[in-house]
């Protein structure tokens, strides 16, 4: 029996009432996902603890299985494995933004107009960066989409005790790193991240790549602003750990990385986007190909479109969006033999928050095997009655392999 997690991200919300007090889930119209939640088990779950509000990264990490109290450091490690940086246990790693600094080293623009450009050249010249003094350190930088990329430090006597260089507004210098501890490795990693920030404005300032953005009146992107330090953790390797071999369907860096370190695969979506615009005939083929023509045996999968809309406050947006992938993926999800189907989300983002709540999601259970409850509809509300009752995101590993045949008896 294989298994499968398939989390849509920030599906969960409140009553919203332009939608007549109904969440997104509970007013669009997903006869799929009903079907499933008809002829499976159903509840709702804290992917962290009641009352603690998840990111992505800390709800993924609990849903897998690890205590993110542990393993998560920090964003910077995941960013960095997501975009393919081979990062080691005791690096430091930070995500960044390309900025725009003027000429008093003022920021002008955090995210360099949003640059479009290829910035393989930029980080070309990046990585050649030597800093006097630190020369025993090595100086990682990779793109990521957009304006974003990642920076690795590696080297002996570092910490990820300092403060953010990021100054969240324009109009301000980046800020100045501090150590947040009088150890003498905070401080050698403050300093030294400083004189990267600086040094990496010498490098790009005049690359040709922002003289012709200057030229065609669009912001360089001439300096890197670290954000999101975190030491790189040891991860215990989930294939090991429960005797499967896991691979990882998602779209957004954050997820991949967070896989990687788990010991993943990773199979990639042609043209995702990770919004609501993403290719979902695209993406279902790309899960069906390798529910039914790989020898994996548990897949991580990661909707995101219908976060971004939570964040945005949109909540027709979030709608639509959950009726598209009922319609176009678990019209399909719904037809798979002798898998488990886990349906769930990592955490609320609420129209009207706007942001991550700790509002526990819905998650059903599918597959054959399953106890089947009266629950009738997949949704915040009608799950509540199901027979999983109230779960924890750090149960639902065990839950599924038990369901897989893939646990042992404990005791006699
Ligand atoms: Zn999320
Ligand atoms: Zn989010």
């Amino acid at each position: 029996m294989k298994g499968m997690i398939l989390v849509i991200d920030g599906l969960g919300d409140r009553p919203v009432e332009e939608l007549g007090n109904k969440t997104p889930l509970q007013k669009a119209n997903t006869p799929n996902l009903d079907k499933m939640a008809e002829n499976g088990i159903n509840g709702i779950m804290d992917s962290i603890a009641p009352g603690v509000r998840p990111g992505s990264d800390t709800a993924h990490i609990a849903i897998l299985g690890y205590d993110p109290y542990v393993v998560y450091t920090g964003r910077g490690p995941f960013e960095a494995a997501g975009v393919g940086l081979d990062v080691k246990v005791g690096d430091i790693a930070f995500r960044c933004n390309f900025s725009t600094v003027d000429d008093d080293f003022i920021v002008t623009d955090r995210r360099a107009g949003r640059i479009k450009d290829d910035t393989s050249s930029l980080i070309e010249e990046l990585n050649k960066m030597t800093i006097k003094g630190y020369e025993d350190v090595e100086i990682m930088f990779k793109e990521s989409t957009g304006h974003r990329a990642v920076l690795v430090l590696r080297g002996i006597n570092l910490s990820d005790q300092i403060t953010d260089a990021d100054p969240k507004i324009v109009g301000k210098p980046p800020k100045t790193v501090y150590p947040i501890n009088n150890s003498i490795n905070a401080e050698k990693t403050a300093d030294l991240l400083n004189k990267v920030i600086k040094e990496s404005y010498k490098i790009l300032k005049n690359h040709p790549l922002n003289l012709s953005r200057i030229k065609n009146n669009e912001p360089p992107a001439n300096v890197i602003i670290p954000r999101g330090v975190g030491l790189v953790p040891e991860v215990e390797d989930l294939n090991k750990k429960y005797g499967i071999n896991s691979a990882c369907i998602a779209e957004t860096g954050l997820i991949i990385g967070i896989a990687r370190f788990a010991g993943m695969d990773i199979i990639d979506v042609e043209g995702s986007t990770g919004s609501v615009d993403t290719n979902l005939d695209v993406f279902i083929d790309t899960i069906l190909n390798a529910v039914n023509n790989t020898d994996h045996d548990l897949f991580l999968v990661n909707i995101k479109g219908a976060d971004e809309s939570g964040h945005d406050g949109n909540a027709e947006e979030k709608m639509r969006f959950i009726e598209k992938i009922d319609e176009i993926v678990f019209s399909k999800i719904s037809q798979l033999q002798e898998i488990v189907t886990v349906v769930t989300a990592d955490h609320s983002t609420p129209i009207s928050v706007k942001d991550h709540s700790a509002d526990p999601v819905p998650i059903m259970i599918y597959g054959e095997g399953v106890r089947v409850d009266d629950v009738k509809r997949f949704n915040e509300i009608d799950s509540v009655k199901g027979g999983l009752l109230r779960v924890k995101g750090s149960d639902l590993m065990n839950i599924l392999m038990d369901l897989m045949d893939n646990t042992h008896k404990f005791g006699a």
